[in-house]
């Protein structure tokens, strides 16, 4: 009695444990009062070579398929296997040695996946040839397997479409969007060492050998591979640091496999080619020994670990995961369009499901290339109106041609291109300004000193208050003028070969009534003067990022000269907190781990304090403007709580990268899940 106390003791204190509290950050496991205990009379695997013990997914975890797939170790008890003290044999061996027990572990398995509709992850233990379930819970599993399980459930009728939807989580489509090693074959001869392939993907990092080393170089903005003998809970800070996890010992269902798996890291487990010694930070292949900070990469798909750095490439989308992201379309009521801002990533945003372009960044497109930085230096310096008009008329062509393009590739869908929003400075080199300074005296017949008084007279002590958005527009109405020209010349060009274009153009920054009005009336007049000149005529619209949070409290004035809304969530916030954007980082992680904030605001959503001046945002706009359409492109807008928190306050699309979205979408159709709508 004295030891199931201790027993049951040190599961309760283990909830209080350094490593349970780091655990229940990462996974953003909140609210929680502690953990319950289950007692159950023991068996026992170790009591000869007719006893043994298990532990098994009834469907391969890592790729899906359909086949019992797991380990089992011969007189031995489950901590064996799953510690990775030994490395234990594929479950295939138990048909062998144990038919019997074998064949009755196979009916239970149908029956548990019956009964819980889902994949089990199941422990069990033969003592003396009589088989005992001991645990059965829903199985942990990748993307890949996530995807594959719910379609193939779906098609043996064992579950509904809408349950399926809900089976997906979105950080598991994460994992299916992350990166792949480019050709494969081409490293061959650089494999140094091979285990299993415990969770697939690739990655590349410099080795290190502790949890805290990883977390330490992942803080220094370094890639790093963590290497251990086998991996512990004390780990699991690193783990997550890392770009990849390699170990020595331990099989498909050690620790380091199952956590990298939940988290769809890449990891090669069991890796006996290795020698691991992180007394000396070494790590020993053969006759080679690689110290700490040596560039490797790993395939989780293969278990190949490779010497040097190999080239990643984004990877593609399968069959499974079309089928299952249409029934995702089917369901979901929020619409998902992408942030663009080139014509080749608006082809990738059409491809992964995108209903539109939710923001264009056309300040992104100012830096393409030297010449086009070079027109925006000579805007910038510019003294007069027609200096300035000179310069600009320069950038025309350029945002004409890639307007152009991104018109093209997203045909039939809607646009939605931001004026110019970041300040001047942006666009100057850091540091020493004299190269360029000389380049431009040269192109403008300036002094140096006027240059330098001029960009001095730029300067600003708070750029992300500063002189940005539609304040530079306002300050500067040939800027507009240019931009919206170019819009309006390149979507009636395309609509005369037969595209059809629906341009939104959307002002930033807007914290009053009068500065929309003022780039409202701009626009329009502009848009008159280029139908008029080219004898066409095409349907737009005019709108505004939501981002001060005045413009949220007055939203029903905005909404007067608004015909859409679009909420850019990152400056919201930063302007609702008071933190700024630049430099948040350097107090974050201190109140990240005081608990005063538990998620980074800039990454999840804050519903209290933002979500609430959203939604009082919604319903002012929708009074002055039943019908005003709402939409959010905020990075918050690829973030799945996030997304389901804009579901329910009736915003109409999310947009967000091109690779997050079928996140969004798999988010918005689990909220219409859970609603019953
Ligand atoms: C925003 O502020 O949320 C936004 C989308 O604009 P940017 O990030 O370009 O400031
Ligand atoms: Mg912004």
């Amino acid at each position: 009695m004295k030891q199931l106390e201790l027993a049951i003791k040190a599961v309760f204190n283990s909830w209080d444990s350094p490593r349970a509290i780091k655990y229940r950050s990462i996974n953003k496991i909140y609210g929680l009062k502690g953990t319950a205990v289950n007692i159950q009379s023991m068996v026992f695997g170790n009591m000869g070579t007719t006893s043994g013990t298990g532990v098994l997914f009834t469907r391969n975890p890592s790729t899906g398929e359909k086949k019992l797939y797991g380990e089992f170790l011969i007189n031995a008890q489950g901590e064996d296997v799953v510690s990775g003290i030994r490395t234990p044999e594929d479950l295939e061996m138990m048909k062998t040695c144990m038919p019997e027990a074998y064949k009755e572990l196979e009916e239970n398995c149908e029956i548990l996946e019956k009964h819980y509709k889902d994949m089990m992850d199941i422990e069990f233990t033969v003592q003396e040839n009589r088989l005992w379930m001991l645990q059965c819970r829903s199985g942990k599993r990748t993307g890949k397997g996530a995807v594959k399980i719910a379609v193939d459930m779906v098609n043996e009728g064992l579950i509904d479409i809408r349950s399926a939807i809900k089976m997906v989580e979105p950080r598991h489509l994460d994992q299916l969007l992350h990166p792949q090693f480019e050709d494969p074959s081409a490293y061959k001869d650089k494999v140094i060492a091979t285990g299993l392939p415990a969770s697939p993907g690739a990655a590349v990092g410099q080795i290190v050998f502790t949890a805290d080393d990883a977390e330490a170089w992942h803080g220094e903005g370094k890639s790093v591979i963590l290497v251990r003998t086998e991996t512990s809970a004390e780990d699991v800070g690193g783990m997550h640091a890392a770009a990849g996890i390699l170990t020595e010992r331990g099989g498909m269902t050690s620790h380091a496999a199952v956590v990298a798996r939940g988290w769809g890291k890449c990891c090669v487990s069991g890796c006996s080619d290795i020698l691991v010694n992180d007394t000396e930070k070494v790590v020993v292949v053969g006759d080679n020994v690689f110290p700490e900070g040596e560039w490797i990469s790993l395939n989780g798909s293969t278990g190949e670990v490779i010497l040097g750095k190999q080239p990643l490439s984004p990877p593609t989308l399968s069959d499974d995961l079309a089928t299952f992201m249409s029934w995702a379309d089917e369901i979901r009521h929020l619409k998902v369009m992408a942030n663009v801002d080139t014509p080749a990533d608006a082809l990738t945003a059409r491809q992964n499901g995108a209903q539109g372009i939710g923001l264009c960044r056309t300040e992104h497109m100012f830096f393409a290339s030297d010449e086009r930085i070079k027109a925006v230096r000579l805007m910038i310096v510019a003294i007069t109106p027609e200096q300035r008009k000179a310069a600009i008329d320069l950038l025309l062509p350029y945002q004409r041609s890639d307007f152009e393009g991104i018109f093209r590739a997203m045909d039939g869908l809607p646009v939605t291109i931001r004026l110019l929003d970041p300040p001047l400075h942006e666009f100057l080199p850091e540091g020493d300004l004299h190269h360029v300074v000389k380049e431009l005296t040269c192109e403008t017949g300036m002094n140096e000193e006027e240059i330098f008084s001029r960009i001095e007279k730029l300067t600003e002590v708070n750029p992300m208050l500063g002189c940005r958005g539609c304040r530079l527009g306002i300050s500067y109405p040939e800027l507009t003028e240019m931009q919206v020209r170019a819009i309006f010349e390149a979507a009636v060009s395309v609509s005369n070969h037969g595209i059809k274009v629906l341009p939104e153009v959307m002002v930033p920054l807007v914290g009053t009534p009068q500065e929309l009005k003022h780039q409202v009336r701009l626009i329009r007049n502009v848009a008159a003067k280029v139908f008029s000149e080219t004898g066409s005529s095409l349907s737009y619209k005019v709108g505004t990022m939501i981002e001060v949070p005045r413009a949220t409290l007055i939203a029903d004035e905005i909404a007067e000269e608004a015909e859409f809304f679009s909420f850019g969530t990152n400056d919201l916030t930063q302007m609702t907190f008071g933190y700024s954007r630049d430099d948040v980082g350097k107090f974050l992680p201190i109140y990240l781990s005081t608990g005063i904030l538990q998620n980074d605001p800039f990454e999840v959503l804050d519903q209290k304090g933002v979500g609430q001046l959203i939604k009082i945002c919604i319903e002012k706009g929708r009074a002055t403007r039943p019908n005003l359409e709402v939409g959010i492109c905020g990075e918050h807008g690829g973030e799945p709580s996030s997304v389901a928190f804009f579901a329910k306050v009736g915003i109409d699309y999310v947009s967000c990268s091109p690779y997050r979205v079928p996140i969004a979408s798999l988010a918005a159709a689990q909220v219409a899940v859970e609603d019953g709508s």
